[in-house]
């Protein structure tokens, strides 16, 4: 049996609307962001301008955003349109992660009518955000080491302090920043808040880090020089920022679960592509146990991603509490797909150490999702606490 390495509609975990949106996806990409182009996009660390209006023009931003800002669909939707863009323009998918994360952000907490229109400008494809969460001093334990503060100052706030590997913040209008607002007492989870800042602001410097991986996409370090912001930049509730982002983490680490599969599959279709037509003493690689059995292994983990992903999100939209399933999911996607494109690279010699084939880029890309949006160590002490009940170990 031939088995097709994309997997068509699939009639249990594709509705007909999600299968055509699949179907949407993959005619966008190819006509709009071939190979060629991402290739080149990713040598000049360029973001891809023409897909991203393509995205916006077939409402792919809007998804999972309330319907009152013209959003359709959800979480389940969003895993759809970011394996898609994973298993091609692998930056874009990076993007449109932190897209949803930022529009859910703004949705949420968003209370002013400028908050509105920034989200109904975001869900079109209009203009771009960014997240700012992680500091030079950590990612993992951020809170407790969170050095950027803002302080009450007449009627707003007065903010100070670095973000780093903020993504898309060199194009971005506006960041949402969060900050430490009072000292760290019982939890470091309470104390922070979340504001608005707009890229442009007195004092607000964004320089772009050269990074091995997801670059047709910006990842920044911002510089926050006492940044005076009005009262209502704060979104949510004041010392509340934190509590207030878990959701959207968890959501993030689901769709970088997505973005996993997608370029696990690019990866497993270039290869076997390859190791069927290429011989050696003889015969196909693909035709010798060891190199087989690896893609074998690849494949089967891919396809046991899938479905604790796909548990997740329905656990997720049912109401439901899908931390461990999607944690459980982000760790095996993300490394069976490092995993997949390292063998793709070995299977494929000489000719997967050059650029003329996607398998590089496609390693560079899929690492980001072992550490981030949480590293797999943290999942796995997320996993052993919250699934088998162990103590704490960190
Ligand atoms: C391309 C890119 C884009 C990004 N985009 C964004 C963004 O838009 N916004 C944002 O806020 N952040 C972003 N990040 C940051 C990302 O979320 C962090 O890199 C991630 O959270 C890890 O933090 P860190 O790099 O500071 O590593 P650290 O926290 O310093 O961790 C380093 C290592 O120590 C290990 N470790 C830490 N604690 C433990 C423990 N208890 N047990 C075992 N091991 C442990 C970690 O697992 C990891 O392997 C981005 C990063 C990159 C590279």
């Amino acid at each position: 049996m031939q088995v097709d390495p994309a997997p068509g509609p699939d009639p249990v975990l594709d509705s007909p609307e999600r299968a055509a949106l699949r179907d949407t996806l993959r005619r966008l990409v190819d006509t709009v962001s071939p190979a060629e182009r991402i290739a080149a996009l990713d040598e000049a660390e360029e973001f891809d301008v023409d897909l991203f209006a393509a995205l916006g023009a077939a409402g792919v931003l809007a998804i999972g955003a309330p319907a009152a800002a013209g959003g359709a669909g959800d979480g389940r939707d969003q895993l759809v349109v970011v394996e898609e863009l994973g298993a091609g323009p692998t930056s874009m998918a990076a993007f449109v992660i932190a897209h949803y994360a930022v529009t859910q952000v703004l949705a949420a907490y968003g209370h002013t009518p400028a908050h509105a229109d920034l989200v109904d400008r975001l869900v079109a494809g209009a203009t771009r955000c960014a997240f700012a969460l992680s500091e030079p001093a950590g990612g993992t334990d951020v809170a407790r080491v969170m050095r950027t503060r803002a302080v009450p100052d007449g009627d707003g706030w007065r903010l100070a302090g670095q973000k780093l590997w903020t993504s898309g913040a060199r194009e971005a209008e506006a960041i949402v920043v969060l900050a430490r607002t009072a000292p760290i007492e019982a939890s470091p989870v309470h104390g922070v808040t979340m504001f608005l800042v707009p890229r442009d602001a007195p004092g607000v410097e964004v320089r772009t880090i050269d990074t091995f991986g997801i670059r047709g996409c910006s990842t920044c370090e911002v510089f926050l020089d006492d940044v005076a912001l009005p009262a209502d930049a704060v979104l949510g509730e004041v010392d509340r920022g934190m509590r207030q982002v878990f959701a959207t983490i968890n959501r993030e680490g689901l769709n970088a679960t997505a973005a996993c599969l997608g370029v696990g599959r690019a990866a497993l279709d270039l290869v076997t592509g390859y190791a069927r037509e290429r011989e050696v003493f003889g015969r196909p690689i693909g035709g010798f146990q060891g190199p087989q059995h690896g893609l074998v292994d690849g494949a089967v983990a891919l396809e046991s991603a899938r479905s604790l992903m796909w548990r997740a999100a329905e656990v997720e939209v049912a109401g439901g509490d899908a931390g461990v399933l999607a944690a459980m999911a982000k760790l095996v996607a993300s490394e069976a797909a490092v995993d997949l494109t390292l063998k793709g690279m070995q299977l494929m010699g000489g000719l997967g150490y050059t650029r003329a084939v996607a398998m590089g880029r496609l390693f560079r890309d899929v690492r980001l999702w072992s550490f981030s949006p949480l590293t797999n160590e943290m999942v796995r002490n997320r996993i052993g606490e919250q699934h088998l009940g162990l103590p704490r170990s960190y």
